[in-house]
């Protein structure tokens, strides 16, 4: 047999730090060179179309068809510049990557020679041929219809020689096909919310935006061990081995510089990155081995995902130069830390104002409360959604396994402003406040600059950190706009009955600042329960969550029924952000990905068993037997192979288990694909398939400590992580 294990590390010793070309200017002269931006717009355009732009951009407004025109005549002279010769439509299909379909600018002219165009129309809009993107049923495969449309707020950009134009992804009938189309909704939703919660306290304010700064984590691995590893190129994460000696209990590689490899690696994709606009700021090392994170500074929301999605695709292109896999899988390798993707949100307004950054005065820090308690209520009433919106097979691995953040959702705020919270509950302040007589008066102080204790709290899948919320329970290689589609849309929802209430009171007579003060006393009091400040790593949480009546749902399918029940519905029907065959057809989507990954993980898991391992541990069994059938000959007494005999004993009860349970395993896949409601088989391949796993693994991973390292065929945890 090829051994590709060894041959595997010899080209990882072989390996050289590839130069990289980095610009020899500073970071300033280059950034965005790669993307059509406002300033290039301004450039190229016409005033009158650079202004139908910036309107677009700013308030949403329709492009007219001539400045489509214009605009795309501009994009393409500047393409053409930057040397790229295709377009294309870039999209966010609901398959979780992101899709483009290559045209090229070329059209050949009646004379025999050629130009280059591209019109308003091509720009505006594109018809792939979409049967093979998922629809839930939504559109039937021999009505391939599907629309890519473009979205000015995103500015187009060039990669390698080809122009990307981002765009939404709509069916013939106008419903959601991508991931962008309900995020601008809800994003469109929250600005209206917020405007008129706003003005209670400032008139002048007319847009909030929802601003996100993505931290994502990822491993890295040799590509050459990566392609020795069936199970890791064809699901991602290892299926099989045994915890490495050294793991990560020194949690030196924190602390650790970052190795001269990786450096290069990481320098390549900033620059890469900086040219298309993606402000890149941080970079380090993570807990586990091998693992690191990179953080750009935040953006309007819509943008910082496009740009993670592109980031996620750099970052896979630059790593193939550098010989290296990147592995955004959310849990790669068992027992060791698993990636996320944190989420930091906060809301800003046209006026600069981040609404969740307490303020001077006591005017200015009921705003803040505003907002902040109003977040806290959302995500108390639609916790379950949250939930359901980090939901996959790969996030099952992270969420309750006692590493990230619990699959039960909670919310920290840090002591200071739990105190705040807790002052108000207790406090007659309305009462103060009416008789005191004076605005804005009787307010508690909250201090400006909150000391950051926050971060410390790793536990909690959604953390206030001073000035933004964090999201942490967010996979590693999710689209964040599922999750962010859901946080803007419940904030909203409740930033609209925030403002029907006080209303309500102000009808009534009461003055302003009571009013708001009531219902955010009200709220606090309602929402106490999602607080918690303490580990959410420990069963005492859990049993205390459950006492509390939060939701603790492991798993994905039973984490998904939420996103069709009547109290999801309503809250889509109201705010407008999913028509109830879009939720439907989500749902359809996510449930069938679910199964189909665990269907193909259960599938490798057999063939690597059964042609990989079992054959492998065969072979050194059989040298174990010649071995034994050689000191017989010699006339040995059983004491000199005694401990040959165990093994081989051994050996063949964990063959023997391997192999009957991948049968069964087999079996019981076989059974489940007769199962037509959706639902119910992703159900079954979870509690009747997926629970095979461990224990294979188990006995492979026992074989793998017995057998012959040097016959054992698949690149080893110490190597995977460690071995440079
Ligand atoms: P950490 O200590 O968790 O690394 P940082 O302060 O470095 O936190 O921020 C992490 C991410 O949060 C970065 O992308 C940063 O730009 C972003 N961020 C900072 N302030 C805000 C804000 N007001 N709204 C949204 N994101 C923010
Ligand atoms: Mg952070």
């Amino acid at each position: 047999m090829l051994n590709t294990r060894f041959q595997a590390l010899q080209s990882v010793l072989d390996r050289t730090v590839p130069e990289v070309k980095m610009p020899s200017t500073k970071i300033s002269d280059f950034f965005g060179a790669n993307v059509f931006d406002k300033k290039k717009m301004k450039e190229y355009l016409s005033d009158e179309a650079y202004q139908s732009i910036v309107n677009s951009i700013d308030n949403g407004e329709p492009i007219p068809r001539d400045m489509a025109e214009q605009v795309a005549s501009a994009m393409r002279s500047w393409a053409l510049s930057k040397g790229a010769t295709h377009y294309t439509h870039w999209f966010q299909p609901l398959t979780g990557s992101t899709a483009e379909k290559h045209d090229s600018f070329f059209e050949p002219t009646a004379d025999g020679g050629a130009i280059e165009r591209f019109s308003g129309d091509a720009l505006a809009q594109q018809e792939p041929d979409a049967s093979s993107f998922p629809s839930g049923g939504i559109r039937n495969t021999f009505e391939a219809r599907g629309y890519t449309a473009w979205d000015p707020s995103s500015p187009a950009f060039i990669m390698g020689r080809t122009l990307c134009i981002p765009t939404v992804f709509v069916s013939y009938t106008g419903e959601a096909l991508d991931y962008k189309v309900p995020l601008l909704k809800a994003l469109s939703v929250l600005d209206k919310a917020a405007v008129d919660v706003c003005h209670y306290f400032d008139k002048s304010i007319e847009k909030v935006n929802a601003s996100l700064g993505i931290e994502q984590e990822y491993f890295l691995v040799d590509i050459a061990l990566f392609n020795a590893r069936p199970d890791l190129y064809l699901t991602g994460r290892t299926l099989f081995g045994h915890i490495s000696a050294k793991n990560q209990q020194l949690e030196d590689h924190y602390f650790g510089s970052i190795p001269e490899r990786v450096y290069a690696f990481m320098q390549d994709m900033e620059t890469e990155a900086l040219l298309l606009g993606i402000p890149l700021k941080t970079r380090h090392n993570e807990v586990a081995p091998s693992q690191f994170e990179c953080a750009p500074i935040y953006e309007e929301i819509n943008l910082a995902i496009d740009h993670n999605q592109l980031l996620m695709d750099l970052m896979d292109r630059v790593a193939k130069r550098h010989n290296f896999k990147v592995l955004l899988h959310e849990k790669p390798y068992a027992g060791i830390n698993g990636s996320g993707k944190h989420n930091n949100w906060s809301m800003i307004t046209n006026t600069g104002r981040n609404l969740l950054s307490p303020g001077k005065t006591p005017k200015n820090n009921l705003m803040f409360l505003t907002f902040f308690v109003n977040t806290i209520k959302a995500v108390y009433e639609h916790a379950d959604l949250l939930r359901a919106s980090i939901a996959s097979v790969n996030n099952d691995h992270r969420l309750g396994a006692n590493e990230a953040p619990p699959a039960i959702i909670s919310i920290f705020l840090g002591s200071q402003l739990t105190e705040v919270l807790d002052e108000i509950e207790s406090s007659r302040l309305s009462k103060k406040i009416k008789e005191e007589n004076t605005l804005w008066q009787g307010i508690p102080k909250i201090p400006q600059i909150l000391a950051d204790n926050t971060d410390r709290n790793r536990t909690s899948p959604f953390a206030f950190t001073g000035n933004k919320f964090e999201l942490r329970a967010v996979g590693s290689s999710a689209n964040s706009a599922s999750p962010m589609t859901v946080l803007n849309l419940i904030v909203a929802d409740q930033l609209k009955k925030f403002k029907y209430d006080v209303d309500k009171l102000l009808r009534k007579g009461e003055k302003k600042d009571v009013a708001l003060m009531m219902v955010i006393k009200r709220y606090i009091k309602e929402s106490k329960n999602i607080r918690f400040e303490g580990n959410g790593y420990s069963e005492e949480w859990e049993k205390e969550a459950e006492a509390r009546g939060l939701a603790n749902i492991k798993t994905t399918p039973k984490a998904l029924d939420v996103m069709v029940n009547e109290k999801t519905e309503e809250l889509f029907a109201s705010t407008g952000v999913f028509t109830s065959r879009e939720a439907h057809a989500r749902h359809e989507i996510l449930l069938e990905s679910y199964y189909k990954k665990l269907q193909i993980e259960a599938r490798v898991m057999g063939e690597i068993a059964n042609n990989v391992i079992i054959p492998a541990a065969i072979s050194y069994q059989s040298k174990l037997v010649e071995n034994v059938r050689g000191l017989k000959e010699l006339g040995l007494g059983e004491e000199t192979y005694s401990a040959q005999i165990d093994i081989i004993k051994k050996l063949s009860e964990h063959i023997n288990f391997i192999k009957n349970n991948v049968e069964e395993m087999v079996q019981q896949r076989k059974q489940i694909n007769q199962v037509d409601d959706i639902r119910q088989k992703a159900i079954d391949y979870d509690e009747k398939v997926r629970s095979f796993f461990q224990p294979i693994r188990y006995h492979v991973d026992k074989l793998e400590q017995l057998v012959d390292d040097s016959i054992w065929p698949l690149p080893k945890f110490r190597e995977l992580l460690f071995f440079k």
